[in-house]
């Protein structure tokens, strides 16, 4: 599932590919999403001309020279390719955003967990309006960690997946973050100390800024957000790794549940 990294990456490619483009047509061919396509898009969109492309929490924002907005989310498996008008259309193909320069965005989603809607300034504020805090700016810090924390009596890594405590932070990126800044995930939220949190600030932000960077280099004119950005999974300390050696210790990293969500950790480096 794409977090953070991912959507930050395809912004980026997205605000090269078609920022100032003008959409002439957009094709709908399946309006059942996670929540049906906004109903009229064809005709809010048509004409319109892409002014900027931006990210927020998981959601690909772009902005318009109308008063409309495009907001995109990748659900599970949602991918958006660039290609030209006469690709040929594949199977899942949900959506495709024509330009008037004969170049396309495809919107394909197999388990259709994905989200396309048109909203207008005001829905666009409301929509977003409960979201936490961005972990990339610098006002997420180790003070602001500790005081979203100090009342949370769930276990860390459940917190830093909570969206309306910070956003974009899933499952890769939050057990990467506490192996990093060699916290368990087991600790309860509240318990941390204003060191440590400090140090899971600085780790959240060191992850995330290193696997946009990895992914940034491995795109070409297919965006694909397949779990983790382009090759930052070859970096992964503890991820998937079930049953492997820690990379630091040698310690076999060790896989739990919790709140239904693998969680891998290393026993021996994190306390
Ligand atoms: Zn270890």
């Amino acid at each position: 599932m794409p977090e953070l990294p991912e959507v930050e990456v395809i912004s980026n490619f997205l605000l090269d590919k078609i920022k100032n483009k003008q959409i002439s047509n957009v094709i709908v061919n399946n309006w059942n999403l996670r929540a049906p396509i906004t109903k009229n898009i064809d005709d809010m969109l048509k004409g319109k001309v892409i002014r900027n492309i931006k990210r927020r929490g998981k959601y690909t924002i772009w902005n318009t020279d109308g008063s409309v907005a495009v907001i995109i989310h990748l659900g599970m498996s949602g991918k958006l390719i660039y290609a030209d008008h006469d690709q040929m259309r594949n199977k899942h193909d949900h959506v495709v955003f024509l330009f008037s320069d004969n170049t396309s965005i495809i919107f394909n989603d197999p388990r259709r967990f994905g989200l396309v809607i048109v909203l207008n300034k005001e829905q666009e504020t409301d929509f977003f309006s409960d979201f936490g805090i961005e972990p990339l700016t610098d006002e997420f810090s180790g003070d602001y960690l500790q005081e979203l924390l100090k009342n949370k009596k769930v276990n860390i890594k459940s917190a830093l997946m909570d969206n309306k405590s910070i956003v974009g932070v899933g499952n890769i990126y939050a057990s990467e973050s506490l192996f990093r800044a060699r916290i368990s995930p087991l600790r309860s939220a509240k318990n941390l100390t204003y060191r440590e949190c400090e140090k899971l600030a600085a780790e959240i932000k060191n992850t995330l800024s290193d696997a946009i960077a990895a992914g940034g280099s491995t795109l070409k004119d297919y965006a694909q957000p397949s779990g983790s950005a382009g090759y930052f999974q070859n970096n992964f300390y503890v991820y998937g790794k079930v049953q492997k050696p820690c990379k630091i210790c040698n310690n076999i990293i060790t896989l739990i549940r919790q709140n239904g969500r693998s969680t891998y950790f290393c026993n021996a480096c994190q306390n």
